[in-house]
């Protein structure tokens, strides 16, 4: 089991953390700030820092299936295995610029889901760019959505997330009513999403604090993937 620091503090860029376990090409840590891969998301990449200042390059996080409920910290292949034993104080330090890319766009996401009242059947996030796939019939406008994406990023919404136990949403109907996603159960408590006045729904990943933070996010494509399936695609302005 990992403590998952990001959970609670997404603006995190490094923690002191204890090596557990090599696995799978990888390493466990007892608590980490890296996203592993899911709900979409990319992985974090980033470094290990050793005391002796050496440093460990991290390509990629993802959830252990040798150890449920663990994240795996990915090697390079060609990293020396040997300077990382269980017991070992490490600092695990995420790429930032990659991360906050990850964020902008999670984000932005989010506005799309308000934008965009329909059902979302698929979901990609990487640094480069970002996919939300629509379960619709009708057409999208490319520079409608920019411009919806641009009036909630200067409105500077802030954007939070918090803990829902399920007899709080037993007893709230109203409240799992107006999420745009519907929240899972059997978790015992939820993470939700909250972006004030725009979006509600349950979420796992990272996002900026305020929509301000996103910055210029523009729709770059969109694309009819299947009869019923609309695709926006979404690129950080030039
Ligand atoms: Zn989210």
């Amino acid at each position: 089991m990992t403590e998952e620091l990001f959970r609670d503090d997404a603006t995190l860029r490094d923690c002191s953390a204890t090596v557990l376990a090599l696995s799978e090409g990888g390493v466990i840590l007892d608590r980490t700030v890296f996203y592993p891969l899911g709900g979409g998301q990319a992985g974090d990449a980033g470094e290990l820092l050793l005391a002796d200042d050496r440093r460990v390059a991290i390509t990629e996080a993802r959830k252990s299936k040798e150890h449920p409920g663990a994240v795996l910290h990915v090697l390079a292949p060609d990293a020396d295995l040997s300077l990382l034993t269980p017991g070992l104080a490490v600092t695990a330090q995420i790429d930032w610029d990659r991360r906050h890319r990850h964020m902008r766009f999670h984000t932005t996401t989010h506005l799309l889901c308000a934008l965009v009242p329909h059902p979302v059947d698929g979901c990609s996030i990487t640094a480069g760019y970002a996919r939300l796939d629509f379960h619709m019939l009708e057409p999208l406008d490319k520079e409608t959505l920019t411009a919806g994406i641009a009036r909630l990023v200067a409105e500077a919404h802030p954007v939070r997330h918090r803990w829902i136990s399920e007899a709080e949403l037993d007893a709230n109907p109203g409240l799992v009513r107006s999420m745009s996603v519907q929240p899972p159960r059997g978790l015992g408590r939820v993470r939700v999403l909250e972006i004030d006045g725009v979006d509600l729904q349950p979420c796992g990943g990272t996002h900026v604090a305020n929509t301000a933070e996103i910055g210029a996010v523009v729709v770059t494509k969109i694309e009819k993937k299947s009869a019923m399936t609309r695709r926006v695609v979404l690129g950080f302005a030039a």
